[in-house]
Formats: C-alpha cells, structure tokens, sequence
C-alpha cells in the first residue's frame, strides 16, 4: 500500500469546524482515487505494520472501531451524504478484519445508505488468506469491492527484504481467490524497491506474478526511503543502496514490456514519487508507453535527471 496513500493530517479538526464529528484519527490515509468519498473509521492504524519502508502506522496500534461508533458515524453521515454510493474504510488493513465483522459492517452501510453499491478499503495477502471463497463471495455480494493491495513486488528476495510476510506465489494464490470470488482490485507495486542494480530480476517476476491475475488496475510508484524507517536506516549504514533515477525508468519500462495481461487493465503512475507519468490501460497502450519511455532514456542525460528529482520533498 504505503505511498499511494495521501496524508490528510487535522481532519477531524477540519471537520469540526463544519460543525461534522465523525471520528477519525489524527493520521489517516487513503488513496487519491478516493478523494471525493466518504471515509469511515472502521480500524485504526494497520495489523501487520512490519514493512520495512513504511512509517504510517508505526506509532499506532491496531484495533477495530466499536460498532456503536461505527454506526454513530454513519448516522452523521447519511445526514451530509444520504445518496452515498461508494464508501472507503479506513484505516491500514480493514479487510483482515473477520467476515463476521466486515458483514456486520457492510449491513449497518447498508442500513443507513442505502445507495452506496461498493464498500472499498485497504487489503493485505494476508487479509485474503484469513477468508474462505464462500466467505469471499458473500462479501463481493454486500458490496466489497476495488479492494487497494500493496503487493509491492513479485520478486521473493525483495518480498523478504522488506518484510512483507508473503512469498510471490503465497500472493498470486490469494488475488488468483479474489479473481475466484469475483473481488476487483487495484495492485500497487513499487519500483526502485530492490535496490541499485536489482531493479530488472524484481521488474521481471512482478510482471509474471501480475499476468497470472486480473487487476481491475496497476499503480506503479517510485520506492521513496522515509526516514525513521527500517530501509532508511539501511540506507544510513550503507546496507541498501538507492537506485538511481535513470535506473528506476529502465526497470518501469522492463516490467511494462514483460507486463501481458488479457483484460483491460488501467495503468497510472500518477501519484507523486513517479518521475513519469503514465496513464492509460494495457494491453491497448503497451507500445505507446514503451516508445515513450525509450525515447525518455535515449534523449534524457542521466545526471541532470537524476539532480532534478528532489526525493526529499516527498520524505514525509
Ligand atoms: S501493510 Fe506494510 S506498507 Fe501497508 S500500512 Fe502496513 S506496514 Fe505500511
């Protein structure tokens, strides 16, 4: 998950203002697909909070909203958005959450908006696994959907590294179970995570895991070292060294040319640690991203590339 996701620091305080109290953290994130929905709190910071480029959470322990606070916040919210027809829960990894709890969730929506058609949120592998397909399936038909996933990487010595507690097989059994159940999904996958000189093997199995499911879209982000991090701290010691700019563009446009999924398949490199932006879908705009990025690293000298790229203007 991690970068795609925005901070939205004084929330609550905003909204107060508005004369609005549902209750949020201080800290919350979601991802900017989401910026025109309704957030509830349904968890607080994140289950798994051991990767090791990530500090959202990190302070935080994770615990589950009390389902009168829930459905408090619900109320307040049908009074502003009555119509709702898409909500977004928060926070780091709902979906762990047990079926019974995510149903008994999705039924009080349903209750008290009853017009929103998906309930979409944060999901680890780990999440899924938790799940039978029956369960699964229920879920979809209350309204679960475009589930967000961090896989970040299909390569097992960088899923390892950074401690994301899955191998890539143990990820595509679970989103091949999602496909199963009939859940969309959008994947983010980071690129630069492996390291200098380790980006192509990690571009490589990342596209071959993606080809053997179906992801409603692909996010690629640009690996950002925060510090206070695990891989910063790395970094300090001399134990993980950055890839360089030019080099993180070769191993985008490797895992594009090895990317062959069937469907239509959104791809946005929007979000702000990606030097390049790339927006579209494969496989109807797999050339055209190709020969843009060839053309980027034939004409781009990789020194000024790499002093024009300020990382630490996103190191929050
Ligand atoms: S799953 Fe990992 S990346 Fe996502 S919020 Fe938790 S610790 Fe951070």
């Amino acid at each position: 998950m991690v970068c795609i996701f925005i901070f939205i620091g004084k929330f609550r305080c905003i909204n107060e203002e508005r004369g609005f109290h549902m209750k949020y953290d201080e800290k919350i994130y979601r991802p900017p697909l989401e910026a025109n929905t309704l957030l509830l709190q349904v968890t607080s910071g994140c289950s798994n909070n051991k990767c090791t480029y990530c500090n959202m959470y990190k302070d935080i322990n994770f615990k589950m909203e009390k389902l009168d606070q829930i459905e408090k916040d619900l109320i307040e919210a049908k009074g502003f958005y009555p119509n709702a027809q898409r909500i977004y829960l928060l926070n780091g990894d709902p979906f762990i959450l047990s079926a019974n709890k995510l149903r008994d969730i999705a039924k009080l929506i349903k209750k008290h908006l009853p017009e929103v058609e998906t309930i979409t949120m944060y999901a680890s592998i780990q999440s899924v696994a938790t799940k039978t397909i029956e369960e699964l399936k229920e879920l979809k038909e209350l309204g679960i959907n475009d589930l967000y996933i961090g896989l970040e990487s299909g390569n097992d010595e960088v899923l390892e590294h950074v401690k994301k507690g899955y191998t890539a097989k143990e990820a595509r059994v679970q989103l091949q179970r999602l496909n199963e159940a009939g859940i969309e999904f959008f994947v983010m996958v980071m690129y630069g995570l492996a390291g200098r000189g380790k980006g192509l093997p990690n571009a490589v199995d990342t596209a071959a895991l993606l080809n053997e499911v179906r992801s409603k879209a692909i996010f690629p982000m640009s690996t950002t070292l925060i510090p206070g991090t695990e891989l910063h701290m790395e970094y300090l010691k001399g134990d993980f060294e950055e890839s360089a700019e030019m080099e993180r563009i070769i191993e985008l446009k490797t895992f594009i040319e090895h990317l062959n999924v069937k469907d239509d398949t959104r791809i946005s490199s929007l979000h702000a640690s990606n030097a390049l932006t790339l927006s579209g879908s494969l496989p109807r705009d797999k050339q055209s991203f190709i020969d843009g990025l060839n053309d980027f690293i034939e004409k781009t000298d990789a020194d000024e590339f790499q002093r024009s790229i300020n990382r630490n203007a996103l190191r929050l």
